[in-house]
């Protein structure tokens, strides 16, 4: 079976990519989220499993010394880190996997997977920037202070990444994404294999009848 595709997502928080990453998971068959394991506690809502598995620092270090990571990062004042098994493991299914992470992950995984996907989403101003992060409700004033300080050196690598989704309208954002992954998917190289028996036929040379 042909692996499936690994696609990085990453935009400064607030940018509204988790939302999105979860609507695009629910609209398409054949993609999921990798979760990621993180040393940060968990926000009202959040669940073991679903969201992150959180960990503390010492388990995640004895992850990081064994080598499970496919990429690992300190963002913010906490660890974060992709299982690189678990990925392995749907990409060999056929599965396209989504890696929610940020532009330092997205580094590493492109030396990894070269032919990665990688997609950066950009809110539609600075204001509505921090109007999302109040919303959210989940950060106090000095995390979110910091939070529109770091989304600055998050943007400013807007540039290493193949794909740019503005998410004003976030049915349009979502529609972006989908059409990046049917893009993807579209691509010769990754149908040739499927559609071999079509190929063959229509490519078959038939005798001339006598009629
Ligand atoms: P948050 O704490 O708001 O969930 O995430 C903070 C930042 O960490 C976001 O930019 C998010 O994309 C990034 N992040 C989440 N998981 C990972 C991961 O596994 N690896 C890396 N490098 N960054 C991650």
């Amino acid at each position: 079976m042909m692996p499936g595709s690994l696609f990085v997502v990453a935009a400064p928080s607030g940018a509204g990519k988790t939302s999105l990453v979860k609507a695009l998971v629910d609209s398409m068959t054949g993609v999921c989220l990798s979760v990621s394991h993180t040393t940060r506690p968990p926000r009202p809502g959040e669940r073991d499993g679903v969201d992150y598995y959180f960990i503390d620092d010492a388990a995640f270090e004895t992850m990081q010394q064994a080598g499970a990571f496919l990429e690992h990062a300190q963002v913010f004042d906490h660890h974060y880190g992709t299982a690189r098994e678990k990925v392995a493991g749907l990409l060999e299914q056929g599965m396209d996997v989504i890696l929610e992470i940020d532009w330092q992950g997205r580094r590493q995984v492109q030396a990894r997977f070269p032919d990665c996907v990688s997609i950066f989403i950009l809110p539609p101003s600075r204001e509505t920037l921090e109007r999302r992060l109040r919303l959210r409700g989940q950060d106090g004033e000095t995390v979110i202070a910091r939070r529109m300080r770091d989304a600055r050196t998050e943007i400013s690598h807007y540039n290493e990444f193949d794909y740019l989704v503005v998410n004003d309208v976030f049915e349009t954002a979502l529609e972006d994404l989908m059409a990046i992954i049917r893009g993807r998917r579209l691509l010769r190289l990754r149908q040739e294999e499927r559609l071999t028996p079509l190929l063959g036929e229509l490519l078959l040379s038939r005798r001339p009848t006598n009629s």
